[in-house]
């Protein structure tokens, strides 16, 4: 059976070879990562964790698919996924299944703190792992919907991040696109996968209570309940969770509050939780990078700067949108 396709932007020539270059050099980066994290695995967690993947935030507000179209996880994914034949995602198995990388997001996150930031093997052993995961759900469902559009724990702060990008990029994995998930692809349109993943909980306070809603509302104070833990031994598992539990949760009820204040104001929300959850992670992730990058102590400051001025623009374009939508939408109603 044929089924419908969309066209996207086929990039061609020079384009589409530095993409296939990137995609080729994430795998090639992925083994580096973990051979070093056998063999090198302080210096190596360090290189990972303050430097490199501290990029990746502002990667997601310039566009996600910078980060999607080179991720290797993605590579791995669709290498089996385009071999799937038609098998797409439903509408409703996308909600679970993102439900269900939100919850893998909220366990990997805190378990850094005694795992992940310290131990290489651990952390190597859980990257084969989740690779693993990406080709086996490339085998059932087709193209990206049987990891990168479903229990990727990256795709939320993608979607969240990702809402209001700055700069063009166009697809450079799907061309044509196969409709392999029900609604929300991040790869389609970046700017409407969030209103798509609540459907029609989006007109309403319903959006809270929809899994993507309840990440969003609790994702600035997640961010701020990990930066307030410290690293410690597998003992302190059970402290850490519960404090950036109630901070995620305090997160919740203060944006369920301002729901309640401003009702129809939902997107507003969302691009504001964004901001603060992304200005949260600069302001505190901004020592150990300098630190690891060896730059003199002043340059905490200046990063913070940048950071927040690149959230700052971020902010100002996203309300823009945000704002001519609604007035759109009054003016339809009127
Ligand atoms: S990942 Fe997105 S763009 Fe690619 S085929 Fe699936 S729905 Fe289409």
């Amino acid at each position: 059976m044929t089924l419908p396709t969309i066209a996207v932007y086929n990039p061609t020539g020079a384009r589409k070879t530095l993409w296939r270059i990137a995609q080729v050099g994430g795998l090639i980066a992925t083994v580096v990562l973990l051979l070093g994290l056998m063999a090198q695995p302080d210096a190596t967690l360090n290189v990972l964790w303050n430097v490199v993947v501290p990029v990746l935030p502002a990667v997601f507000l310039v566009n996600p698919l910078l980060w999607r179209n080179a991720c290797p996880l993605a590579t791995l994914n669709k290498l089996t996924g385009d071999r799937a034949g038609t098998r797409r995602l439903p509408a409703q198995g996308a909600t679970w299944a993102g439900a269900l990388g939100i919850l893998l997001l909220y366990v990997m996150v805190p378990a850094r703190r005694v795992l992940f930031n310290v131990d290489g093997t651990v952390l190597a052993v859980t990257i084969v792992a989740v690779a693993l995961l990406a080709i086996v759900g490339g085998v059932f469902y087709s193209a990206k919907a049987g990891f990168c559009n479903a229990i990727c724990p990256v795709l939320p702060v993608e979607r969240l991040y990702g809402q209001h990008p700055l700069g063009d990029v166009s697809n450079a994995r799907c061309y044509p696109c196969s409709i392999c998930v029900g609604r929300g692809c991040v790869d389609l349109s970046p700017t409407k996968s969030i209103a798509q993943t609540f459907g029609q909980a989006r007109r309403s306070r319903r959006w809270l209570l929809t899994p993507f809603g309840v990440f969003a509302a609790s994702f600035p104070g997640f961010v701020l309940g990990y930066f307030t833990t410290v690293d410690g031994p597998l003992s302190t598992a059970g402290a850490v969770y519960l404090h950036i539990f109630l901070w995620a949760a305090s997160s919740y009820v203060v944006v369920a509050a301002l729901s309640l204040l401003r009702p129809g104001r939902n997107q507003e929300l969302v691009t504001l939780v964004a901001a603060v959850a992304v200005g949260s992670y600069y302001w505190f992730v901004s020592p150990t990078v300098v630190e690891a990058v060896g730059l003199p102590a002043g340059s905490v400051t200046l990063l913070r700067v940048a950071a927040l001025a690149l959230i700052a623009v971020w902010l100002v374009r996203g309300m823009s949108d945000v704002l001519g939508n609604q007035r759109h939408q009054d003016a339809v109603a009127a």
